[in-house]
């Protein structure tokens, strides 16, 4: 068994033929460097016996990584995508033929890793493969896909975090090297970070093992019985993106301020929230056990003069 790899460029094909008696497996396709832009998607195609496959979709957004579990191919085939820049990362292994393990049959399966694979065939089965459909190439298409798999992402991500501590977590393969991707994937760079002020409130005690989005869509609502709510910021950790388990929130009208208040010890999905003014709390404005990364360190301030906090870094002013 051989490692196997291919990049293929937007608007090219790639031809690759297994050698002889040799199966390539196709384990992971993944978002080039170049194509890694928010709202950045394609589909994945495969092209066998002049079929047109489509094997999947990539999106920045939600799904940079596919894992592909029954991708085997026998014959020549071609990839190919639908970026209009960048590439897409194809890897795998190629093994002998005869060392095909008996489970690995003509099954169609779903990776439900990191992304989703519409359709995986084993060309090895002629009948499976006329099963296989083949989709047009369409952005609203796309768009449909992600967000109906969004929240299983979301629930498998969760899991992860919850199953896997921060030493047995995947590197990451391409670590993000722009300013602009550097942003997407740093607490203090979040859109959110910035805006606290003398009329922000803080909350905390809600569900804090749930995606960053959730948690935010989940106070946006609780908190709209008090007024447009303008800013939900959960802060995360920069390296594992976890929230840290507590949340600032801006009403358009400081009036709502009080009925939010009278929030104080009410229920949220079950959990007990304490609600008070962020800026009268002056242990809620350091990040306790907070490490970042080597972006936002800047934003790091010396700890408070108090001996007995030094561990709380007073990190974030408004
Ligand atoms: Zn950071």
């Amino acid at each position: 068994m051989e490692f196997w790899g291919a990049k293929v460029k937007a608007g090219k094909t790639l031809k690759v033929k297994p050698g002889e008696n040799c199966l390539i497996h196709i384990s992971q396709a993944s978002l080039g460097k170049k194509a890694k832009k928010e709202g950045v998607s394609t589909l994945l195609y495969a092209t066998v016996d002049d079929k047109k496959l489509l094997l999947g979709t990539l999106s920045q957004d939600s799904f940079p990584h596919i894992n592909f579990d029954h991708l085997l191919f026998d014959r020549e085939f071609e990839l190919s995508h639908s970026l209009d820049r960048g590439y897409v990362h194809f890897i795998g292994h190629q093994r002998n033929k005869k060392k095909k393990r008996a489970n690995e049959s003509s099954k169609v399966s779903v990776s439900f890793n990191t992304g989703k694979s519409v359709l995986q065939p084993c060309l090895e089965s002629k009948t499976n493969l006329k099963k296989q459909k083949i989709h047009n190439e369409h952005s609203e298409e796309i768009k449909e896909m992600n967000k109906s798999i969004k929240e299983l992402s979301e629930a498998v991500k969760t899991l992860q975090r919850i199953l896997l501590t921060k030493a047995d977590l995947p590197e990451e393969k391409e670590a993000p090297k722009d300013n602009e991707e550097k942003e997407d994937s740093c607490n203090f760079g979040c859109k959110e970070a910035k805006g606290n002020n003398e009329q922000t409130i803080f909350v905390k005690g809600f569900e804090n093992l749930r995606p960053r989005n959730e948690i935010k869509n989940a106070l946006t609502n609780f908190f709209a019985s008090c007024g447009e709510v303008t800013r939900v910021y959960v802060p995360f950790e920069c390296r594992n993106h976890l929230p840290l388990g507590f949340a600032f929130i801006d009403l358009r009208n400081a009036k709502g301020n009080e009925k939010a208040l009278e929030l104080n010890g009410s229920y949220m999905g079950g959990k007990e929230l304490e609600v008070t003014m962020a800026c009268r709390r002056d242990e809620y404005c350091g990040f306790i056990d907070f490490h970042g990364c080597d972006r936002c360190q800047m934003f790091l301030a010396p700890p408070v003069r108090n001996p007995s906090s030094i561990k709380k870094h007073r990190i974030y002013y408004w």
